[in-house]
This record gives C-alpha cells, sequence and structure tokens, in this order.
C-alpha cells in the first residue's frame, strides 16, 4: 500500500507522544527527530526533509503546544497541514481550453507508463462526457503504437496515425486538424519515450511543443524509481516546462518519497496517480486526502466517491427505500453484496477509514479480496438455499428448515445461524438509524 511504512512509523511516533500526556522540550525534539528518519526512510528528498522538519519544529513552539491539554494532537494537526502544503496544498486540475481542442502533451522515460496513463486519462475523460482523440507520435517503437490501438478499440476512443515514417512534430499538427474537423474536444498526444534523458528527445518534444502549443504538458513518471523519477521530473521541467505530472505504479511504492518531493523540488504539482495496470486505474492527486491517508486519519470522501462511482444508482435507491420501510430483506442483503463485491478489495477501502491501519494489520491472512472473497462466498450460497418466503421473513426459518438450509449451502448449522443472528442485528441498527432525525427534522436516511 502506498506510504505504508511512512504511515506506520508516524503513528509510533505520535503513540510516543500522545502517552506523554504533557510534552517536555525533549518529547519534541525525539519526535522532531523520528519524523526526519521516517521521512529520509521513505525516500524524501534530503532538503525537503530538513526544510519540512524545521517548519514542523517552529510552529509548534509557536503554537505553544507544551501548554496545550492535547499536545500530540496539535502535533498531529501541524504535521497533517504541512504534509498537505508539502505535496502542493490543493488539488490541481487540469486546464480545459475555452475553444476545443484541449490538447494534452504526455511526455515520460520509456517503461514509465505514458501510453497506459494516455490511455486511463481518456477513460475518465471519456466519463465525465469528453470525446478525446489519442495521438501515435511514439514513432521508435512499432509496438507502442500497436499498444494504443489496442487501448483505443478496447475504450473505444479513435487513435490517429499516419503512415511510417512520418515525422512525430507533423503527425501531432495533423492530428490537431483532425480533431477539429471530427469533433473530438480533447486530444491526447503519445510522444516518443527514451531510456534516458538526451538531446534528440528534448529536442523532439520541444518542436512538438512550439508547433501545437499544449494547454498541459503532463510528465509521466514512475513512483517505484523514487528520487530518480524527482530528478527526470526536475530535467523535463527545466527543459520543456511542465504543467504537471503523473506519478505511475503508486500501488507498488510503499514508500512515497517521490510523492512527497516532487512538488516541493520541482514547483510542478502531481495532478493524476497511477494505482494499478487496469485503464481504471487513476485517481486525481488531492495532497490533503494523501496527507490524511499518511497520518491514518482516513480518506473518507474518496471512500464515498468511489461507492458513488461503483454502486448502480437504481440499486442504491431501491435499497434504501427498503430500510426506510424496514422491509430490508435477505433478498435485499444478497443484492447489496453484489454491489459491495464491485469494489474490490477490502484491503483498498481499510486503507480510506480513519485508524484501520492498524486494524489491516492485525487482521492478517484475512482475505482481502471481495470479487473471490469465501466467506461472501458462503454467505450467499447459505441465502440461496432459502425459499423466497424465508428470505423475505426470517422468522419462519426453525431449526428443520436451518437444517435444510446448511446442508444445501454445504455449511453448518452455525453458519446459518450466524447469518440469521447478524441480519437481524443490521436490521435493528437500520430501525435505529431511520428513526433518528437530524437537526432539521429529516430522517438521517434522506440525507
Ligand atoms: P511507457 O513505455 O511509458 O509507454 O510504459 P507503458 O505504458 O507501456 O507501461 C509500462 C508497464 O508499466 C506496463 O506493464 C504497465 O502495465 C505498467 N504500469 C503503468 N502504470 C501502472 C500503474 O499505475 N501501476 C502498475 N502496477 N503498473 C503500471
Amino acid at each position: 500500500m502506498i506510504f505504508e511504512s511512512l504511515a506506520e512509523k508516524l503513528q509510533d511516533t505520535f503513540k510516543k507522544l500522545r502517552g506523554h500526556g504533557r510534552l517536555s522540550e525533549d518529547d519534541v525534539n525525539t519526535a522532531m527527530r523520528d519524523i526526519r528518519m521516517a521521512l529520509l526512510e521513505a525516500d524524501v528528498n534530503f532538503k525537503v526533509v530538513k526544510n519540512f522538519v524545521a517548519k514542523i519544529k517552529e510552529r509548534a513552539i509557536g503554537a505553544n503546544i507544551l501548554e496545550s491539554l492535547t499536545p500530540a494532537q496539535a502535533v498531529i494537526q501541524i504535521v497533517n497541514e504541512e504534509l498537505t502544503q508539502l505535496m502542493g496544498g490543493s488539488v490541481s486540475r487540469l486546464t480545459i481550453a475555452p475553444n476545443p481542442p484541449t490538447i494534452i502533451m504526455m511526455a515520460g522515460l520509456q517503461g514509465a507508463g505514458k501510453t497506459t496513463s494516455v490511455g486511463k486519462l481518456g477513460t475518465m475523460l471519456k466519463k465525465q462526457g469528453k470525446r478525446p482523440l489519442f495521438v501515435a507520435a511514439d514513432i521508435y517503437r512499432p509496438a507502442a503504437i500497436k499498444q494504443l490501438q489496442v487501448i483505443g478499440e478496447q475504450l473505444d476512443i479513435p487513435v490517429f496515425t499516419m503512415p511510417e515514417g512520418t515525422n512525430p512534430v507533423t503527425i501531432a499538427d495533423e492530428a490537431i486538424k483532425h480533431a477539429l474537423s471530427h469533433a473530438n474536444d480533447i486530444v491526447i498526444i503519445d510522444t516518443a519515450g527514451r531510456l534516458h534523458i538526451n538531446e534528440e528527445l528534448m529536442q523532439e518534444l520541444k518542436s512538438i511543443k512550439s508547433t501545437v502549443h499544449p494547454h498541459e504538458i503532463l510528465l509521466v513518471v514512475d513512483a517505484m524509481t523514487g528520487q530518480d523519477a524527482v530528478n527526470v521530473a526536475e530535467s523535463f521541467n527545466k527543459d520543456l516546462g511542465l504543467d504537471g505530472v503523473v506519478l505511475t505504479k503508486m500501488d507498488g511504492d510503499a514508500r512515497g518519497g517521490a510523492a512527497l518531493s516532487v512538488k516541493a523540488v520541482t514547483g510542478c504539482p502531481i495532478k493524476f496517480v497511477g494505482t494499478g495496470e487496469k485503464l481504471e486505474a487513476l485517481e486525481m492527486f488531492y495532497p490533503d486526502r494523501m496527507a490524511s491517508r499518511i497520518l491514518d486519519m482516513g480518506d473518507v470522501l474518496s471512500l464515498i466517491e468511489k461507492a458513488q462511482e461503483t454502486f448502480d444508482a437504481d440499486e442504491a435507491k431501491k435499497m434504501e427505500k427498503a430500510f426506510r420501510k424496514n422491509q430490508f430483506t435477505l433478498d435485499d442483503f444478497l443484492d447489496q453484496m453484489q454491489q459491495v463485491k464491485k469494489l474490490g478489495s477490502l484491503d483498498k477501502i481499510l486503507g480510506m477509514l480513519p485508524g484501520m491501519g492498524g486494524l489491516k494489520k492485525k487482521m492478517g491472512d484475512i482475505d482481502m479480496d471481495l470479487k473471490n472473497n469465501k466467506e461472501i462466498a458462503h454467505i450467499e450460497a447459505i441465502i440461496r438455499s432459502m425459499t423466497p418466503a424465508e428470505r423475505n421473513n426470517t422468522k419462519i426459518i426453525n431449526g428443520s428448515r436451518r437444517k435444510r438450509i446448511a446442508s444445501g449451502s454445504g455449511t453448518k448449522v452455525q453458519d446459518v445461524n450466524k447469518l440469521l443472528k447478524q441480519f437481524d442485528e443490521m436490521k435493528k441498527m437500520m430501525k435505529k438509524m431511520t428513526n433518528m432525525k437530524g437537526k432539521n427534522g429529516k430522517s438521517m436516511m434522506k440525507g
């Protein structure tokens, strides 16, 4: 998980502080040293670390935390605010041109995930109702053109190509004309990469830039390369000028050094992060939410957004109605489980809930995969072995019915009992929630 080890170390530091009640100056100094070590081990640029810790210390002294009744909380708050600032303060959105098409130029070294990110960005923009056009300008690797075509086909997004031997600048220029005449409002240019930065690559990118005048130049870098990614971003920004960075492979980067250093070192904001190989695995980069995740304060906003994106709106409405009328049946429960399964992995969800970092570790070998989860499969099997009447009214499920259901679902009577008990408690909870009145007199369920 992203920032896993940093999160763990910072939380240990705060735990120590909490244990102290009132803090001495020594406690604060020790905490600062721990934070410094934790950041260095996360591969954050050492200059960035130095400034960061100095700022925290200055603010901690200024805020008189030694006098505060909850000094540990005060330190956490300061660290949270400064981490957010370090990563850019607020979210940096894509520039959308007033007159279409918006031209986005994607650059990056080979293997960073550039072509994949073109596909991911296209997916995201298409979901927002845009009509993107992909441009295959990586002419040195025929495989790259094919790769983009395959992605385009998958997403039903057109890919602009030209015959072999055409200059990338001409390709980009012609692509814009094509977009204008085909009502594509976003053009995403997949430029060529190289193994290392060299003059030839920079010249080519500069020529494309001066010909098509992109609204956004995004550099794609691999988070797993840590400070190398930051150095690459610095060079590209100096030579080419960047509007933002796409940080890929965050799913494989437990340290997080690049995410924490890019903005501070280059001045360029991270706009997106790649969190997996799938074409949906792109997220906007919210510094405040990231900081909360690092401090295990949770990222409930992202979780809600994910749920809203994933859940079927009609299903959700139906479910809410059943809740409110207190007619929630085992059939509804089964439907609800199908929705939850779509969220994918429990691992990701827990990471977004406040204070769950520790719990996740304790859970150890629990099955994180929601789609193929054994416990969920058991529950489904039990419910499916019931008759419609039983699902509608669990009160009729007596001893002999329980036995029949258990043998029908390949489970034990205890499993059936457990499920029925859980379902009863759930209904009780729901009743409480629906009866609770919000401030404005409306039921809480109505939002
Ligand atoms: P390019 O040479 O920069 O165009 O790189 P590609 O787009 O071909 O990506 C290189 C490899 O990285 C491919 O195997 C991708 O599936 C993988 N990749 C790209 N982005 C991500 C990401 O966010 N997470 C993971 N785990 N893999 C990624």
